[in-house]
């Protein structure tokens, strides 16, 4: 007898461990691990996913009592390595098994189950049209002696059109009309050929000519040590990592697409992870000029049908290399030789609804289960992998760190300007742009050039601040700014729960704390005020393009408006973090930051993490032509190390600044952090259960090095449609078990009628 260990989705309940069934002599062939089965739980059939086989019955439990397998509904789609990640993944990210499971299969399969009726056999309710065929037509045989009679029009008609070779029958019907009756009596008499052939969708959409031109002739020395460095990685098969840190421009793609060769060389696969929005045509068209048709794409803006054309793409082995967002981690890649994650600090790479995984974390482990290596690179990599690579090992993996300082062909780093807002309005100035960022604008309006404006506004107008100084409330007891809420008129620190008094602007007996100006604001710049002030500023021959998520909404409007900006003689593109990614524009020669600071002052542990980040991506924005590129960065914060360190073009002055702030404050890459929300549209009941969860929290790690639990405190958004929210920020030692322990923290909370909570491992935004 067989049996099988079976992850049962259940959408109403969480179930946290598989169940045993028996497999039938019937279905031993079919039902294997990765495969979709039918099963009956507690008296219902539910689907299930196979996660293991045994050849014995699971101990202490009687084999005869088991229920069997029903039914066998979809080939595998993972196998045992598989298997074990999205085991390990439930476990680490505190969520469902079936929801882990998930992420492996094939793209718009469904839980749902039919049958045509009582004793037919079962089928799923797939989103995505399956597989589908294309007829193809081509001239016969008969086709050489064959003459069309005088009136047969269309028959002529369609042997021309064949005479350049095989079609689609589709597109022979858009060049000849109504042709599938012509086309059978010709196929009647072998003049023509039908056959039906696969069709994979979600294709076409690359144009070559966007593609980066040829192979470089020779790589850079830095290219060289971190192409030896992946290879080695590879051939020790142990899960071992390579941080590529590598500036912008300083060629990591094309380590890559080296990496990669060399990988499909000794026969293994490979999947390249990008953020989804620098998933461009320009990036897919550079590994497509590379690797032609072994390439797969796999992104949220395809089709249900595209995804699954090419997600199968790889299952059967003809895509060999898988690009993608965070989702194409889990692609079934034969062989996996290489994973690749480009630009790893990203904070998309952080799953914002379940299962919450990190897709950086995902990758390390299955890189150890299939015994392949981890590429991650960027030119700011996160602190996390920066430390793991200091101390050269993780969770029993090597790391190690490559550095490529230097740009082929040595284009220069641009220079940075940092202005201090604080005496650019001194003067009365009230204007967003500061008088050198609008003589720099005006300098490339009268040399015919472009610029980028970069508006850093995220999470901007909950802060009040003064005008003068650029003082924002802090909390004295966490180095984050303070929240400042309307109604209550307080100040509060979102991370401790400490909360002031505060006078409410506009009353003009509001003074800044620290230099006692009366120029509070709870203060916003939005791109529209920007881009109308820019107007004011330069007048009509410089062409502003405006693009904010209010701007790219429409599909295409992203690409289009790149597209106005790439053409125009001399332009100025504003924008929000979208801009700060990915362009690639010769003819930029001028970046200003209207509002560096904003993000410095997010109630955040990772505030100014992101906002060094954020300016160094748009600062290398400048100057990739041959003309010189500046950068001015317009802050109320001159000297704080995030901005520092970008204008200094010296990461180690943050690095120094920050990793000390880490580790006294006991967080991340220090420890591991959790974030556990409740929201709900009772108040009193939210803040109970929030209250119980600390609580059970602190019951069960009180006292244990290395443990904290903060809160329970409002979210940054305290309220989220009429839903009140309130959280829990749990930190741990880095080899804690911080996922089971919440897990299991969440299953004795008492449920509440209409409470909701959702538990973030290793949580990005808090
Ligand atoms: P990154 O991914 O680090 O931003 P890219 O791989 O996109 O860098 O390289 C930046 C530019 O430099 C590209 O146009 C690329 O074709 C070119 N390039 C990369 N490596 C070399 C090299 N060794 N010699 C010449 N040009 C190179
Ligand atoms: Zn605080
Ligand atoms: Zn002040």
């Amino acid at each position: 007898m067989r049996y099988a260990s079976v992850v049962v989705d259940i959408a109403t309940r969480a179930l946290d461990e598989p169940f045993d069934y028996v497999v039938p002599e019937g279905l031993a062939g079919a039902c294997v691990v990765g495969a979709t089965v039918l099963v009956t739980f507690s008296h219902r059939h539910a689907v299930g996913y196979v996660v293991a086989l045994a050849d014995e019955a699971p101990a202490g439990v009687e084999a005869g009592r088991l229920l069997p397998v029903e039914a066998v509904l979809a080939a595998p789609a993972f196998d045992e390595a598989g298997a074990r990640v999205a085991l390990w993944l439930a476990r680490e990210y505190a969520c469902p098994p079936a929801d882990a499971v998930r992420l492996f299969l094939a793209p718009g399969q469904t839980v749902k189950v039919t049958r045509a009726g009582e004793g037919a056999p079962w089928e799923l309710v797939c989103e995505s049209s399956g597989p589908v065929d294309e007829r193809w037509v081509a001239l016969g045989e008969a086709a050489e002696g064959f003459r069309p009679r005088a009136n047969a029009s269309r028959q002529r008609q369609v042997i021309e059109a064949l005479e350049a070779g095989p079609m689609r029958l589709a597109e022979l019907a858009a060049t000849a009309g109504a042709v599938s009756q012509t086309v059978a009596a010709l196929e009647r008499r072998g003049v023509v050929r039908v056959w039906r052939a696969r069709h994979v969708r979600g294709q076409g959409g690359t144009s070559l000519s966007s593609a980066v031109a040829a192979r470089p002739r020779e790589l850079t020395r830095g290219q060289r040590a971190a192409l030896a460095a992946i290879d080695e990685a590879r051939e020790a098969a142990a899960g071992d990592v390579v941080l590529v840190d590598g500036v912008t421009g300083s060629g990591k793609t094309e380590v890559y697409l080296d990496a990669i060769e060399h990988a499909l060389a000794a026969g293994r696969g490979a999947i390249v992870l990008v953020p989804e929005i620098s998933l461009t045509p320009q990036t897919v068209g550079r590994f497509r000029s590379r690797f032609g048709d072994e390439v797969a794409v796999l992104h949220s803006r395809l089709s249900a049908g595209e995804r699954f054309d090419q997600w199968d793409l790889a299952r059967r082995g003809e895509a060999r290399v898988v690009v993608g967002a965070r989702s194409a981690l889990f692609a079934p890649v034969a062989d996996l030789g290489l994973i690749v994650i480009d630009e790893e600090h990203e904070g998309s790479y952080k799953q914002d609804k379940s299962p919450r995984y990190h897709a950086r974390e995902v990758a390390a482990r299955l890189a150890a289960e299939r015994g392949c290596a981890l590429v991650l690179g960027s030119a700011t990599p996160s602190l996390e992998s920066l430390r793991r690579c200091e101390v050269g090992s993780w969770r029993g993996a090597r790391w190690r760190r490559v550095e490529m300082r230097e740009r082929p062909g040595g284009a220069r780093l641009p220079e940075v300007r940092v202005v201090d807002m604080a005496s650019q309005f001194r003067g009365g100035r009230r204007s967003v742009f500061s008088a050198p960022l609008a003589e720099a604008l005006e300098g490339v309006r009268d040399r015919r050039e472009k610029a980028v404006l970069l508006l850093n506004r995220r999470g901007f107008s909950n802060f009040l601040m003064c005008r003068d100084c650029g003082c924002v409330p802090e909390c004295p007891h966490c180095s984050c700014a303070l929240t400042y809420h309307e109604r209550t008129h307080t100040l509060e620190c979102h991370t401790c729960g400490r909360s002031w008094p505060q006078r409410a602007y506009p009353d003009p007996t509001t003074r800044c704390p620290n230099c006692g100006s009366r120029y509070m604001a709870a203060y916003g710049v939005g791109t529209e005020r920007v881009e109308d002030e820019l107007r004011l500023l330069l007048g009509d021959g410089v062409e502003v393009i405006r693009m904010d998520a209010d701007a790219t909404r429409r599909k295409g409007a992203h690409q289009e408006l790149l597209e106005r900006f790439d053409a125009a003689e001399c332009a100025v593109l504003v924008g929000t973090q979208m801009i700060a990614k990915g362009l690639d524009f010769p003819e930029v020669t001028l970046v200003g930051v209207v509002n560096a600071d904003t993000t410095l002052k997010l109630p955040d542990f990772r505030a100014a993490e992101r906002t060094y980040d954020l300016l160094e991506q748009v600062a290398g924005r400048a100057g990739r032509g041959g003309a010189a590129g500046e950068v001015i960065i317009q802050t109320y914060w001159a000297d704080h190390p995030a901005i520092q360190a970008v204008a200094r073009h010296d990461r180690d002055v943050f690095l120094a600044y920050e990793l000390e702030d880490r580790r006294d404050s006991g967080y991340p890459p220090f420890s591991r952090a959790a974030n556990a929300v409740v929201w709900g549209r009772d108040a009193r009941a939210v803040a109970a259960s929030a209250d119980e969860l600390a609580r059970l929290v602190r019951e069960e790690v009180g006292g244990e090095g290395g443990w904290e639990v903060l809160g329970p405190t409002d979210c940054v958004k305290a309220r989220v449609k009429d839903r009140v929210r309130r959280h829990v920020v749990v930190k741990a030692p880095l080899d804690a078990d911080l996922g089971p322990v919440l897990s299991r923290c969440a299953a004795r909370l008492p449920r509440r009628q209409g409470i909701r909570m959702a538990l973030d491992v290793d949580a990005y935004d808090f």
